[in-house]
């Protein structure tokens, strides 16, 4: 017997990269007419690397030292910032003290107890009682520059700030730009980072609509304001905090070489194969199917 188009189209999405759960998916792909796109891990490489340790003079911590007190507490994610510091603190030879206690939450940051000291790191912004702390300050400097800034909190005091760089993928701006042309609108951003680093890199891959500072549920809530307006919408994401808006959409879909587990089992496809030019492929792959199929 000849293969039926969508699965042929299945089939093919494979030799792409990009595993397609089901004929179902592969249908709908063809009518996305709106795609929200993740920063880090997503539109960024995903492999981000920490370029400036600042400890606050008042922390009584050297470099090394609040280094590795991050690293430990970052240890247990699978968080792409997590495996920055804990590859930084590696790559000084530091070593990492035990932790205990460990929690996360997307979109933030994480929390653990480190040598009997609770230490978290994660969003200045989120973490922070006082926008006017001198460490505020030292985030925004590094953001301009299209940086991460991470805060780290040692028993609730702020420590120091950890600036962290990644960089675009080099197929982003082609992947936004073929996106725009297969669906007739321009992708959004959808970022739980900073609206300073944010801005820089949108400009980079070509998206002028950018959503920053968003949790989880921000981005699930900006998926349903489009679909509520009537758009067929496709999320791309990798992390934990893109789990509920990758859901909700009409279609999600996860990068599957650093994503996070929660991301794979909750995508309607995963990009095997680390390249985002795969999903505009993949798009275009449904669409063919489907006039077969008609
Ligand atoms: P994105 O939406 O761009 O993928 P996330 O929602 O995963 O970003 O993270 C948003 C922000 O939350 C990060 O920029 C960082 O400030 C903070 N954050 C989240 N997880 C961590 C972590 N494990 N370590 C440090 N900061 C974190
Ligand atoms: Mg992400």
């Amino acid at each position: 017997a000849t293969m039926p188009p969508l699965l042929s189209a299945i089939a093919n999405a494979g030799r792409h990269g990009v595993l397609v759960k089901s004929a179902v998916v592969m249908e709908r792909l063809g009518q996305v007419d709106t795609v929200a796109l993740d920063k880090t891990g997503t539109l960024t490489e995903g492999s981000p690397h920490v370029t400036d340790v600042r400890p606050l003079r008042r922390s009584g911590l050297d470099e090394d030292e609040l280094l590795a007190l991050a690293a430990a507490a970052e240890h247990p994610s699978e968080h792409p910032l997590a495996r920055a510091v804990v590859d930084a603190a590696r790559e000084r030879g530091l070593g990492l003290p035990a932790t205990e206690d460990f929690t996360s939450a997307p979109g933030i940051g994480v929390k653990a107890v480190v040598g009997g000291r609770t230490v978290a790191v994660g969003a200045p912004a989120r973490l922070l009682d006082d926008a006017e702390h001198p460490s505020a300050a030292i985030a925004e400097n590094l953001e301009e520059s299209g940086r991460t800034a991470v805060l780290v909190m040692v028993d609730g005091l702020p420590a120091g700030i950890l600036g962290i760089a990644d960089r675009l993928r080099p197929d982003a701006a082609a992947t936004v730009a073929s996106l725009t042309k297969l669906t007739g609108t321009a992708p959004t951003l959808l970022t739980g980072d900073n609206a300073r680093a944010a801005a820089h890199l949108a400009a980079e891959a070509g998206i002028d609509d950018v959503r920053a500072g968003l949790l989880p549920q921000d981005k699930l809530s900006a998926v349903k304001e489009m679909e509520g307006a009537g758009r067929k919408v496709m999320v791309v994401g990798d992390g934990v905090n893109d789990a509920p808006a990758l859901a909700a959409a009409h279609m999600g879909i996860a990068m599957g070489r650093a994503g996070s587990d929660l991301a794979l089992e909750t995508a309607d496809a995963v990009i095997v194969r680390d390249e985002l030019a795969a999903v505009p492929a993949t798009v275009a792959l449904s669409r063919r199917a489907r006039e077969l199929v008609v």
